[in-house]
């Protein structure tokens, strides 16, 4: 096992990293850069190393500091978290030529992963159901109106490269497909260095829905469920929960197995999601992420596992600690995440904490790097916090959530808190019928 780990991250996952490191008796080296001088995960960490100025880009994103770093405290892992370097197949190929070990997938599987449209061929051939599409890269408008017209409008048109919600754009019909094909483009482009796109059927009434799943890197393979991340705000995530209430056992164990069996094929090591949009019983591959996601702590609750220690203990070498059929669904939970922003535009909102209070109790985890006195500095993401409950049936843990909000207290900026407070008092939250864009409706017309 590894003796130290750095962890190559900020804010809440690299406390959550950190956390699975204490509890296996792994050193930590926490990474910052000046802004997060004072940051949480700086604190408790065992080790703490400057690695640049606030911009991420010099500093999270610093490839030649995050593995000096490394050199300079003797940590033999790295781990990446989710966003900054995560899914970068440069960075983990660095990683191991300086004999470091990443602790993840291979690059090859990032690489593969990372660009839409060979994850697309690639989940095609190991008979993973995909959206009807262009299936490969479109490269003039003419050719995006002749496959417009071959699968029917509305379709959205994406960038390879994408990630984040951004290089999407929907065209309703033909008329809007100049537009949309050229904004996706350039959005592509400028966010990703990389303007080629592709074009899928757009669903107008789909449900998110993605899978675990978890590999040891030798052919073995488990999942680990779904999550329905329907409540989305332009594409992100904001309520996730698991089980996912239209999904029932058959179904979960049905597309779970495909999705077992593609990574296993593959040899793919560590944890991985599979996203689907799920409409009329059917699942439409979208994309994988090769990298713990935000919502992870949902599957933790209700499969009793630690995901961060089992991806530690898989890139040591040592073997999964669990088997498909120890793998059973207890109750629910549920993640909200709470942002830094401001209603009704969702506007970044940094600042000083002058309180924190967590709430806690039977069946809630608040995953947050906040402390009193804390000042969020402007420079990064929103997400200050995930508040997470289980509970033993989907009514329960809504309650759970609602007696858990109100214990919340971060005062001194904005965060999203009263929209989670708003969306519990609607029928359509406590029933679960809504597909993802329910949000996007509901806010133009209550926000
Ligand atoms: P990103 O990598 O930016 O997260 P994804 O491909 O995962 O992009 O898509 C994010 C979200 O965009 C989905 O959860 C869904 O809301 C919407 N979306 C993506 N593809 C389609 C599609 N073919 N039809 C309808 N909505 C889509």
């Amino acid at each position: 096992m590894f003796k130290k780990i750095l962890i190559a991250n900020r804010g809440e996952i690299a406390l959550r990293v950190i956390r699975a490191t204490r509890e296996m008796g792994i050193q930590s080296v926490a990474v910052h850069s000046t802004a997060d001088s004072d940051a949480m995960h700086v604190r408790m960490a065992d080790e703490a190393i400057c690695i640049g100025p606030p911009s991420s880009t010099e500093s999270y994103l610093s490839i030649p500091a995050i593995i000096s770093a490394c050199e300079i405290t003797g940590a033999e892992a790295i781990h990446p978290g989710y966003g900054f370097l995560s899914e970068n197949a440069g960075f983990v190929q660095i990683v191991e030529d300086h004999g470091l070990k990443f602790i993840g997938p291979t690059a090859e599987h990032i690489r593969v992963m990372g660009d839409k449209i060979t994850a697309i061929e690639t989940m095609k051939k190991l008979g993973v159901p995909c959206v009807p599409g262009s299936g490969g890269g479109v490269g003039s408008l003419e050719d995006a109106y002749r496959i417009g017209d071959e699968i029917g409008y509305p379709v959205i048109i994406k960038a390879t490269a994408g990630g984040g919600g951004k290089g999407m754009k929907v065209a309703a019909n033909k008329d809007e497909m100049k537009s949309a094909f050229q904004t996706a483009r350039a959005e592509g482009k400028s966010n990703f260095g990389n303007d080629e796109v592709y074009i899928e059927k757009y669903l107008t009434t789909p449900r998110h829905i993605e899978i675990q799943v978890f590999g040891d890197g030798k052919g073995r393979a488990v999942h680990l469920g779904e999550r329905d991340c329907s409540l989305q705000r332009r594409h992100q995530k904001v309520f996730e929960e698991a089980p996912g209430p239209a999904i029932d056992s058959e179904t979960r164990a049905r597309i779970g197995k495909i999705c077992a069996d593609a990574v296993a094929n593959i040899d793919y090591a560590g944890a991985g999601t599979i996203e689907f949009l799920y409409e009329n019983g059917e699942f439409y591959f979208i994309e994988m992420n090769t990298r713990l996601q935000v919502e992870h702590p949902v599957t933790e609750a209700v499969f009793g596992v630690d995901l961060v220690r089992e991806q530690i203990n898989v890139a040591a070498g040592l073997p999964m600690s669990f088997q498909q059929e120890d793998l059973v669904v207890n109750g629910h939970a549920i993640e909200v995440r709470i942002n830094a922003e401001k209603l009704p535009n969702f506007s970044p909102c940094p600042g000083k904490i002058t309180q924190y209070h967590a709430p806690g109790g039977l069946g809630v985890r608040m995953d947050s790097a906040l402390y009193d006195g804390y000042s969020i500095p402007p420079y990064y993401d929103s997400l200050i916090g995930k508040l997470i409950v289980h509970a033993p049936d989907r009514p329960a843990a809504l309650a759970r959530l609602h007696r858990a909000l109100g214990e919340l207290i971060v005062d001194g900026i904005d965060t999203t808190t009263p929209l989670f407070h708003a969306l519990l008092a609607e029928d359509a939250v406590q029933t679960g019928d809504y597909n993802i864009h329910w949000l996007e409706h509901w806010l133009e017309e209550n926000v």
